[in-house]
């Protein structure tokens, strides 16, 4: 058994270029940076987007016309080959991995969290990355995530995490448009800052994914408060899991 787990949160705005096509090479860099840290006895579970995104890759288009049902569709296709692509990469460093799907309803106390709860740890006592996404195919309305940032919080918490990682396309919560000068980056926010008033101004819009800079800080919050030190990083930079782990000064780190 490895003597520390974290969570990495890779949403979909980090794993795609400006043509929403999956990156292989940045998927590949995630896996390396867990194939390292598994070999320092820190194993990680990984919380994936890129279901629906994966699933346009395939199908190009899809004639359905409700939303919902798209969404549907292309999921349903999308994480398998989400799924073929980490099988491959974690194999390639001597790894293996496993899927664990989810809705909303599967969190709350009773028999489906027990059943989670024996799944992760079955999985964590076997050296397997555990690799969690939203049941998308299946989860609508009222079992749905507002996003992937929650479930990767909720993941933290049920398997008691050490550290929460939640990766984007930005390198943290700046006091200002994140491209504009005079905008630094908050290094250490504590649960009771009061930096909610920075996060219009940081917002530039998150391609693909579902949740914004609004939703980050809230989810950042709510589980440092649960005394998991939760980070928003830029998941493009070339080492940024090691260099969280390694302590040094990069992205935003929320502690009580
Ligand atoms: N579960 C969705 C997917 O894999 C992403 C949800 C989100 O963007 O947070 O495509």
């Amino acid at each position: 058994m490895h003597s520390k787990r974290i969570v990495v949160k890779v949403g979909t705005n980090v794993m795609t270029n400006m043509n929403n096509r999956i990156v292989g090479p940045i998927l590949k860099n995630l896996v390396r940076q867990i194939a390292y840290l598994y070999e320092r006895d820190i194993i990680t579970i990984l919380v994936s987007s890129g279901s629906a995104i994966a699933g346009k890759e395939v199908l190009g288009g899809c004639s359905a016309e409700d939303k919902s049902t798209r969404r549907q569709i292309y999921s349903s296709v999308g994480q398998p080959r989400m799924m073929r692509h980490y099988y491959s990469m974690f194999h390639d460093f001597g790894m293996r991995c496993g899927q664990v799907l989810a809705t909303k309803r599967d969190f709350a106390p009773g028999k489906y969290r027990e059943n989670m709860i024996n799944c992760y740890e079955g999985l964590l006592d076997e050296g397997i990355i555990p690799i969690a996404n939203e049941d998308d195919a299946v989860s609508l309305s009222m079992s749905m995530f507002t996003d992937n940032d929650e479930l990767a919080s909720l993941v933290a918490e049920l398997v008691n995490a050490d550290m929460l990682l939640m990766l984007t396309d930005i390198d943290g919560l700046y006091t200002g448009h994140p491209e504009a000068e005079e905008s630094k980056l908050l290094h250490h926010v504590r649960v009771h800052d009061n930096v909610e008033q920075y996060v219009q101004a940081s917002e530039k819009g998150e391609g693909e994914g579902r949740g914004g800079m609004k939703s980050k800080l809230k989810i950042a919050k709510d589980t440092a408060s649960k005394n998991i030190p939760t980070y928003i990083a830029n998941g493009k930079n070339e080492n940024i899991i090691l260099d969280i782990l390694e302590g040094k000064e990069v992205g935003t780190k929320f502690t009580i």
